[in-house]
């Protein structure tokens, strides 16, 4: 049998309904390099077929809490070093005015982000703790939560590997948290490879946290990071580890698909970006693996053809901030808003904003977030256009 008739075959079965190996998924990537048509037209069908011609995205506002963070990463840009004039250290004030101004904004969700522990590392995070009166991020960060749920917002958290009694806590506060895997293979963490320096990004240390937040019923966005010197099968077991969660937790709500852009002032600054016809094999793939899961990429890391993964799987941009920067990529500016929904009408799609949390896991909140959001929420559980326009 050849190689081309052999993948019509495995991608019909998945438009069957049935699941497909990890052999064949590696089997169809690599036929996809010569020829991709058949893997795109087979991730679009089955994201039809699941999401309608919707697409979403989440009306945000960027809390950068604190940016110093004990590991180091290769490829990032957002920790920063005391003294330096990228450093954020957000005080009780700070989080409440920027809440009241986010509501005026009409944004959605507060997203909560920090680096990884830092009071584990710098003496400054022990004392701005101190000075707020925490004496751990996470224990601030459930304070800030609230006072986000208090002015109106929806928080979804990401800090890294909160420890379940962290995650206990904070759910409370947030419908949903995040923990990005970046990657599921252990050759990453090797000397000259960019997990070297940051034992959080162990993937058992990942996996394990995503596993704790299944157990306890909460709703994760997680993902993979393109191109920071994985191999092609490195990225499928990444994908395929995440399926498994799933399938034993239920709680995966979305993938989000980042492609690697270097960065000035990182070790691999050197590192050419992802190419995007890869990039794009991998997202139509995931579709391919996970045909009913949420698939994002985020628009602002492609900002010349964002639209045009509207026709390789994806159904959601993230979240999108009228009013704060990509702290994570600050060289990249987020689309305005109306100019992703016209992008998305041009494609047939129709955007519609969503809360952190998915409609489909608005089961997994707890009942008092859910009836704040009530306020602001359509029959299908989606916002109110009329809120976020
Ligand atoms: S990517 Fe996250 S864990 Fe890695 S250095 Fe940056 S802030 Fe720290």
């Amino acid at each position: 049998m050849s190689n081309l008739v052999l993948n019509c075959e495995i991608l019909n079965h998945v438009l069957e309904g049935k699941k497909i190996t990890i052999e064949d998924a590696k089997e169809i990537f690599n036929i996809s390099k010569h020829n991709p048509t058949e893997l795109f037209n087979t991730a679009q069908t089955l994201r039809t077929n699941n999401k309608k011609n919707i697409v979403t995205f989440s009306k945000k506002v960027f809390f950068n809490v604190v940016n110093l963070c004990k590991d180091i990463c290769s490829y990032c840009t957002y920790k920063a070093e005391p003294g330096e004039s990228k450093l954020s250290m957000m005080n009780k004030d700070d989080i409440l005015q920027l809440a009241q101004i986010a509501k005026k904004y009409r944004c959605v969700e507060a997203l909560f982000v920090t680096g990884e522990r830092p009071e584990e590392r710098y003496d400054d995070a022990r004392k701005w703790l101190k000075n707020n009166g925490f004496s751990s991020t996470a224990e601030y960060l459930a304070y800030c939560s609230e006072i986000a749920l208090e002015n109106g917002l929806f928080p979804h958290t990401n800090a890294g590997n909160l420890t379940k009694d962290e995650m206990k806590e904070l759910r409370k506060t947030n419908p949903s948290m995040g923990l990005m895997l970046e990657n599921s293979s252990e050759r990453l963490a090797e000397k000259n490879m960019p997990h070297h320096f940051a034992p959080s990004k162990k993937p058992e240390a990942r996996l394990r946290v995503l596993e704790n937040a299944g157990e306890l019923g909460i709703p994760m966005t997680t993902g993979i990071l393109v191109g920071i010197g994985e191999t092609e099968n490195e990225i499928i077991e990444s994908i395929f580890a995440i399926k498994k969660i799933h399938e034993r937790f239920g709680n995966i709500q979305e993938v989000i698909l980042q492609n690697f852009q270097p960065k000035d002032d990182t070790i691999m600054s050197d590192s050419p970006p992802v190419d995007e016809n890869y990039f794009k094999r991998i997202v139509a793939l995931t579709r391919v693996i996970m045909p009913d899961m949420n698939i994002q990429i985020p628009p602002n890391l492609s900002p010349m053809s964002y639209q045009s993964f509207l026709s390789v799987g994806i159904n959601d941009w993230g979240g999108i901030s009228p009013l704060t920067p990509d702290y994570v990529n600050p060289e990249f500016l987020w689309p305005r808003i109306q100019n992703v929904e016209e992008n998305c009408q041009k494609e047939g799609f129709e955007l519609r904003a969503r809360f952190p949390v998915y409609p489909e896991f608005l089961s997994f909140v707890d009942s008092k977030i859910r009836d704040k959001m009530s306020e602001i929420q359509d029959c299908e559980g989606f916002v109110k256009r009329e809120y976020w326009k």
